[in-house]
């Protein structure tokens, strides 16, 4: 198939682009870079020695041109802001690029008759979960940031558009905790600043460049305290794509993609030591405001209706975190 991927520079979607191109199929990106390089792209082609054929273009903008060159069987739909925090200070910012965005894409790909759409949702439209594990059954929630509410509205307006228009086929996918990186060293997760999430901050303290970890409670239910969250590697959340694309007729369907086992804050410590042989020096703090608890996933409807499951444990995550820790310093951005 020939695939759009928008957002396909950024973390998720340069390691889709490998897999899908693995599988034969012909990929294009759009992607404006604000967040990701476009050497990212190059890197791309030297692991999969394909040319890739790439627009840097913000998806709020006319996209004929993209349209003009190429006819496409689907689109997986990546691109938007992700930074939480962020989303709480410029709220707008994030209504405006990740709903624009979409709402300008969809108009676009439905005037050029491309009505297969794949979306990067996430669990954080679960709210606080009403079940763990969390099935697909399970209700949307409460969002804690305007970051998860783009996610939960975007997943309303492609069920809208379906009911309205059923010759539009839709996959929502829900992430869970997308950790590691391409195990060449050569694409990975390279979050400007200091990052919000684990595992990269965890790969910025064993590396010096940060001085220590803070863990956000150890007050939690859980049998040491800390969070307690669904890690999944990169890879495996990538392979989830091509294989969401087999099903891409069968109307709208939602999938979570995660493991279905849940590590705490100092498991992901202890292993990451482990097995990279590094320290980790960290401190308990209090809660950061809006976590939950214990989040993961029971990913077994896409194991049915997909085939697909993760086939990577932490360790691999965590050894391929690190690995693209020390290459990117000499590789990267
Ligand atoms: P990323 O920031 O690495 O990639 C997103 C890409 O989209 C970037 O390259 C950015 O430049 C591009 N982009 C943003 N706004 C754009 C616009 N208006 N026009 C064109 N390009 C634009 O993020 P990622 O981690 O690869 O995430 C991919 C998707 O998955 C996002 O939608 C994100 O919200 C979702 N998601 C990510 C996680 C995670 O933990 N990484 C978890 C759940 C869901
Ligand atoms: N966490 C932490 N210190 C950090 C970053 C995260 O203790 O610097 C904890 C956080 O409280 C949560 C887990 O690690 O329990 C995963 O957090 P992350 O931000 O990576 O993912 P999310 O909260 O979105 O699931």
């Amino acid at each position: 198939m020939k695939i759009l991927l928008t957002g396909g520079a950024g973390y998720i979607g340069s390691h889709t682009t490998v897999e899908l191109i693995k599988a034969g199929h012909s990929v294009v990106v759009i992607d404006n870079l604000s967040n990701s390089s476009e050497d990212v792209i190059k890197r791309v082609e030297q692991i999969t020695n394909a040319e890739i054929p790439f627009y840097k273009l913000d998806l709020r903008d006319n996209l004929s041109c993209v349209f003009s060159e190429h006819a496409f069987d689907a689109c997986i739909h990546f691109a938007g802001l992700k930074a939480v925090g962020e989303s709480v200070s410029l709220p707008l910012r994030y209504y405006d690029n990740n709903l624009v965005s979409t709402l300008n894409l969809i108009k676009t790909l439905e005037a050029h008759n491309c009505k297969n759409i794949i979306f990067s949702s996430s669990a954080t439209v679960y709210g606080t979960p009403a079940e763990i594990p969390i099935t697909e059954q399970c209700p949307k929630g409460i969002c804690t940031n305007p970051y998860g509410w783009t996610k939960s509205i975007i997943e309303q307006i492609l069920t809208d558009l379906y009911k309205a228009d059923t010759s539009w086929n839709v996959i929502i996918l829900r992430y869970f905790n997308p950790v590691g990186a391409h195990q060449s060293g050569l694409i990975g997760e390279a979050p400007k600043g200091i990052p919000n999430n684990l595992i990269p901050y965890i790969t910025q303290v064993a590396s010096g460049r940060l001085d220590k970890l803070h863990i956000f409670g150890n007050d939690y239910e859980t049998p040491d305290g800390t969070g307690i969250r669904d890690y999944i590697h990169v890879v495996d959340l990538a392979r989830g794509h091509v294989a969401a694309l087999t099903a891409i007729k069968n109307g709208l369907s939602i999938y979570n993609l995660g493991t279905g086992r849940g590590y705490s804050v100092l498991e992901m410590v202890k292993t990451f030591e482990k097995v990279n042989s590094v320290k980790v020096p960290y401190i308990i703090e209090g809660r950061r405001a809006g976590d939950i608890g214990i989040c993961y996933s029971d990913p077994r409807k896409a194991m049915r209706e997909l085939a697909w499951r993760a086939d990577y444990g932490l360790e691999e995550m965590c050894r391929d975190s690190w690995n693209w820790e020390q290459n990117s310093r000499s590789v990267h951005v």
